[in-house]
């Protein structure tokens, strides 16, 4: 499903799982829950759901298509994989159909990024094949951050369970086939595609941005931007930040680069239609959604 355009860079959504979720305080720890609730108040409706006080997230992942190139930007939870048991409710057909009416193969990706090594962003990298874990596209090249993954390297021989097992079927399958290449946090890719340090949801996690013409951007801020929310509180984190304080300095510095101007930005977890702009409000910022008509009246709620 196309999010935008710009230019020749083409972005689409392959959506895993959508709908309200956690708790306000469940994904924001930090968070003064009425305070809250008067920002939602002046949101769009399929961003909370004030009866249950549930936030809506989506896991998603990002097609960008170049000229000459097809780009997955994380891979969402995957199947077949041992998870907790939230994420082994979610369905797994959606992403594959999503794919498939993108008229795509896994033959077809040139490159695969990922932001970091969460579980929903490295799932769909591996596939179960006669009991064995494969990489899902054959013909790719895999970008990991090498301090990302050195980092989770390090929980996995700390014994960290989760990190182990997400290790040993979504990350280690890939750098066994050949097709992985560790990357620093500012590598430039070509064809315009820079990576930009976005450390604190994790130390080694980047954004992904697509330039054109030195100026036009498209600006994938994986998990730097979890909720709209947090555009009126900078400050609150995530539950799952390694950093909470270092994830909200990130955040602040990304949103004071690009706030007023044209970037559009593709955050991980917002939910359709995703994209937006940062717009400055004294020492806040607001989510402006620039594309709302390419949402079906009433779809998704
Ligand atoms: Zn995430």
């Amino acid at each position: 499903m196309k999010l935008c355009s710009l230019k020749d860079i083409e972005v689409a959504t392959l959506i895993e799982r959508e709908g309200p979720q956690r708790k306000t305080r469940e994904l924001f720890p930090s968070a003064d829950r009425e305070r809250a609730v008067e920002h939602f108040r002046e949101m769009e409706p399929f961003l909370y759901l004030p009866a249950s006080d549930r936030i809506y997230n989506t896991y998603q992942s990002f097609l960008l298509r170049i000229p000459g190139k097809t780009i997955l930007i994380d891979t969402c939870v995957g199947e077949d994989k041992a998870r907790p048991p939230q994420f082994m409710t979610y369905p797994k057909k959606p992403w594959l159909d999503a794919f498939a009416a993108e008229g795509l193969s896994f033959e077809d990706i040139d490159l695969v990024i990922c932001t970091h090594l969460h579980v929903d962003h490295v799932g769909w990298n591996t596939r179960l094949v006669d009991g064995h874990w494969q990489p899902t596209f054959p013909k790719a090249k895999y970008i990991f951050g090498r301090i990302e993954c050195e980092y989770w390297e390090a929980q996995v021989n700390k014994g960290n369970d989760l990190a182990g097992r997400i290790w040993t079927d979504s990350c280690l399958p890939i750098l066994r086939s050949g097709q992985a290449e560790l990357v620093e946090m500012d590598a430039d890719l070509g064809d315009g595609l820079r990576l930009r340090p976005a450390p604190g949801h994790t130390p080694g996690m980047f954004c992904v941005s697509v330039t054109r013409d030195d100026e036009d951007k498209v600006m994938f801020v994986a998990d730097v931007l979890h909720h709209p929310l947090q555009c009126r509180e900078p400050d609150w984190s995530t539950g799952f930040c390694t950093d909470p304080v270092l994830a909200a300095k990130t955040r602040r510095e990304l949103f004071e680069e690009i706030a007023d101007t044209d970037t559009l930005v593709v955050p991980e977890h917002v939910p359709f239609p995703t994209v937006g702009r940062i717009e400055s409000d004294g020492d806040r910022f607001r989510y402006s959604f620039p594309f709302p008509w390419w949402r079906p009246a009433g779809a998704r709620d």
